[in-house]
């Protein structure tokens, strides 16, 4: 193998950066060329593509974002849309590609990989991390800091005002930014998609804190595909009790920002994995880390089987907010 490519696709995440620095690094070392292919798909089947030197990637390790750029690309889902991208990569004799991503990323992975001969290997970057196969994706840890400086924040008014607060996180269809940005936060109340709940049990819960000794407390909900939930949440608590709340949603924000310590080092350790990866010929895995070490799982599992939350922390959860 002399040349590689790498791309980042779909929703970005801090710690991008750090990944494409690290697998650009890791190839250089191994003597391959690493070809940087901007605008995810759209810009793979555009041909918008340029080789990576060691400059390309210096002083990038600490952006939030994506370098590369990324885009979605409705074209890319139909096996037309995707031929001008593989002749691109046969073009510039590019015999294996990183993808930095999230589960619509590998969908198009998995199908590329049927589709051509050259070594497809994912990477999990993505805030919500709901990808089957690795513990964490980059950038959730980014996201959860972020959700929880804003959770210290509100709970700061919530003390002083004496108030009900909804905090809406991100995280798709999955609990896992509201779990941990939770606990972490010492929220009173957590609504996830994964365990089923209702306005009235809410309403009894919050009714029996504010009924003992609390003045205020912070409901952490996730946004479960639909961003503005929390509106009505609050509002129907407010009929039934007739408690003043307030919503803050943090959308877009815990996007953005420089990446953690941990997402870095998650990153740095993907991105070589990943390179590693393409060069011992193995194609339609995604690298990620289970218990710490590099786990490589199908590409098709990554998106078809379901990532379970932590059961521990589930529980601890239901104990710390007793
Ligand atoms: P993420 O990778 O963050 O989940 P998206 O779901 O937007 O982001 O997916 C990124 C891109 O992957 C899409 O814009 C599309 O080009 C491609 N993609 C998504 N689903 C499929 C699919 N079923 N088949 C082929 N390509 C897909």
């Amino acid at each position: 193998m002399k040349r590689i490519g790498i791309l980042t696709s779909g929703g970005d995440a801090p710690g991008m950066n750090a990944c494409i620095r690290a697998a650009v690094r890791a190839a250089r070392a191994q003597e391959l060329e690493i070809f940087g292919i901007r605008r995810g798909y759209a810009g793979l089947i555009r041909g918008e593509i340029g080789l990576l030197d060691r400059k390309a990637v210096a002083n990038i390790i600490h952006q939030g974002g994506t370098t590369l750029g990324t885009a979605r690309s409705p074209e890319f889902m139909t096996g037309e849309g995707r031929t001008p991208a593989i002749e691109n990569l046969e073009k510039r004799g590019i015999e294996g590609l990183i993808l930095i991503g999230g589960d619509g990323t590998f969908r198009g992975g998995t199908a590329l990989s049927q589709e051509c001969g050259i070594g497809i290997i994912g990477v999990p970057g993505t805030i919500d991390n709901d990808i089957y196969g690795t513990d964490y994706s980059i950038g959730f840890d980014s996201a959860v800091n972020c959700a929880l400086e804003a959770i210290d924040r509100i709970r700061d008014t919530a003390l002083s005002h004496e108030r009900l607060f909804f905090v809406e996180v991100m995280g798709r269809h999955t609990g896992f930014i509201a779990l941990e940005s939770g606990i972490a936060g010492g929220a009173e109340e957590l609504l996830i998609p994964e365990i089923p709940f209702s306005v009235d049990e809410l309403c009894s819960h919050l009714e029996r804190s504010f009924k003992g000794e609390k003045k205020s407390a912070i409901v952490v909900v996730a946004e479960s595909g639909q961003p503005g939930d929390s509106f009505r949440i609050a509002r129907e608590v407010r009929e039934k009790l007739g408690l003043d709340s307030r919503v803050c949603i943090l959308g877009h924000l815990q996007r953005g920002g420089s990446p953690t310590a941990r997402d870095r080092v998650l990153a740095g350790k993907l991105g070589v994995a990943a390179v590693r990866a393409l060069v011992a010929g193995k194609s339609g895995y995604m690298v990620g880390e289970m218990n710490w070490r590099v786990a490589y799982t199908p590409l098709r599992d990554t998106w078809e089987k379901k990532k379970e939350l932590n059961v521990e922390l589930l529980e601890m959860r239901m104990l710390l907010c007793e």
